[in-house]
């Protein structure tokens, strides 16, 4: 530029030198940069503002020129190392993602559950280059007793990250997690303990341990973030599978079971009239058991009955007839029904029939049948002497009747287990009562009529039994 210097202006000049400052910068970095830009003031300076050859000035406003020229230089060679630093981090973390993707995508594509876990925490291992790296995991979700290190049942429970010092000490990670824990430089630290959490739950404990001392940089720390959420996922799909398993084999025992029942209640049937047929003919002998073998015969038929009304119910099997049905139909069976079973006790019935007719759709025998175990129930759980209520209205799209008694009532606790099948609250006299099926029985059939059985207790002692069914509007003429 010398050569011809005279034909130069100072803005040619200035934009030469930052072209040589961006290009030092761009190849050496911004130390070169930061000096080129220095050098390039000085040149700028000596060889091209007059007086030539000095560091002397003649026009003031040319300092304004050289200062605005080392900023701009200045400036430009820091952004430039800044975006360089930027691109560099974002290709560092590209791969990094890539590294990671792979690896989570290996680990979890393993056919078994428990592979994968394995797999997680060997790459783990020989990634960051420690002596171990194990997954705990409790047995089930809330039996953290079973883990025999109390450290790491202690993270599991807490969600907390624990480590582990050489001494034998232990402490919390800062934050409550090791990845925002600096571990640089030789540490003291001879296990981690990180929770695995999936959706706000500890599935699991990563450990990692290494007698050495455990020194984790920020990419490391970044690595085992997002391979120990690969390793929560490995081990809520460990969960997942065995929880899979576990219900097929219920489903398997429950088929079996059902099929079972079946099969015993039909096979049961055929001795059990042989027997009740025998002890009639003994009965006319004049044999003073008899009557108690046709008695027990007589409650085993129940029972067996039962049973399977209960498994046909269970699969849906019991065919009902769903007709348009008068509730007075329905009572007046009732009444004759179980007028010999009351010993005389009184069952006070209430028809609110107002303008027409109480009608619903179902079945006359099944619905009989809840209302006549309700009536006994009641009869069979609760002292002799106040009558049994029966109440029957129309409540919105229901036709609902209520069965009262005086009672003991049954327990807050027990509300709802006693319409479980074979449940009978504990302390019953044994006599009393059945197996326990009755009432299991009732609910089923009055929801496979699309109806409900419900326990209310009943304001001044005793119980309310209330069975709806589906209410029918039809009028009168019709039904004639
Ligand atoms: P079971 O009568 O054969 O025991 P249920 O299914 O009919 O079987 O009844 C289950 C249990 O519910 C009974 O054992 C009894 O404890 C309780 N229970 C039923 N009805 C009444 C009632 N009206 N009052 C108090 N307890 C009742």
């Amino acid at each position: 530029m010398l050569a011809f210097r005279s034909r130069l202006d100072k803005a040619h000049t200035a934009l030469v030198y930052l072209l040589v400052v961006l290009a030092g910068s761009v190849r050496g970095g911004r130390r070169l940069g930061l000096a080129l830009a220095a050098s390039a003031f000085l040149l700028f300076n000596w060889f091209f503002l007059p007086p030539y050859g000095t560091f002397a000035i003649r026009d003031p406003l040319d300092w304004l020129v050289l200062v605005a020229f080392l900023i701009a230089s200045a400036v430009a060679a820091e952004m430039l190392h800044r975006e360089q630093r930027r691109a560099e981090e974002a290709r560092r973390r590209a791969q990094e993602v890539d590294r990671l993707a792979t690896l989570g995508a290996e680990a979890l594509n393993v056919a078994r559950a428990d592979d994968a876990l394995a797999a997680i925490s060997r790459v783990i291992r020989d990634t960051l280059r420690l002596a171990e790296c194990r997954i705990h995991v409790p047995p089930t979700g809330e039996a953290d007793s079973e883990l025999r290190d109390p450290l790491v049942a202690w993270a599991v429970r807490s969600g907390q990250a624990v480590l582990r010092h050489a001494d034998g000490t232990t402490g919390l990670a800062p934050g409550g997690m090791p990845f925002e824990l600096s571990l640089e430089g030789p540490t003291s630290v001879s296990a981690v303990l990180i929770p695995l959490r999936v959706r706000d739950r500890t599935v699991g404990v990563l450990e990692l341990a290494d007698e050495r001392g455990i020194v984790l940089d920020p990419g490391q720390r970044r690595f085992l973030a997002a391979l120990a959420y690969y390793a929560a996922l490995g081990v809520e799909r460990t969960r997942l599978s065995a929880e899979a398993d576990r219900a097929a084999v219920l489903r398997e025992a429950d088929r079996l079971k059902d099929a079972l029942i079946a099969s015993l209640s039909h096979d049961l049937r055929t001795p059990l009239t042989t027997i009740k047929a025998l002890a009639h003919d003994l009965r006319s002998s004049g044999d003073p058991r008899a009557e108690t073998i046709e008695d027990e015969a007589d409650r085993l038929n129940r029972l067996v009955a039962d049973l399977l009304d209960l498994s046909r119910l269970q699969a849906g099997t019991v065919p009902l007839q769903l007709e348009l049905n008068a509730a007075d139909d329905l009572i007046g069976a009732l009444v004759q029904r179980v007028s010999g079973a009351l010993n005389g006790r009184e069952l006070r019935v209430r028809i609110e029939e107002g303008e027409s007719l109480l009608i619903g759709r179902f079945d006359l025998a099944q619905s009989l049948r809840v209302l006549v175990n309700l009536v006994e129930n009641a009869h069979k759980y609760s002292p002799p002497g106040p009558p049994i209520e029966l109440r029957a209205w129309r409540e919105d799209a229901s036709l609902t009747i209520a069965v009262s008694d005086r009672g003991p009532g049954v327990s807050q606790d027990e509300r709802d287990r006693i319409f479980e099948p074979f449940y009978r609250p504990p302390g019953q006299t044994p006599d009393v009562g059945g197996a326990g099926l009755g009432l299991a029985i009732a609910r089923r059939l009055a929801e496979a009529q699309c109806g409900s059985l419900t326990y209310e207790s009943r304001a001044g002692g005793g119980s309310t039994f209330t069975f709806r069914l589906p209410a029918a509007d039809v009028p009168e003429a019709e039904l004639l």
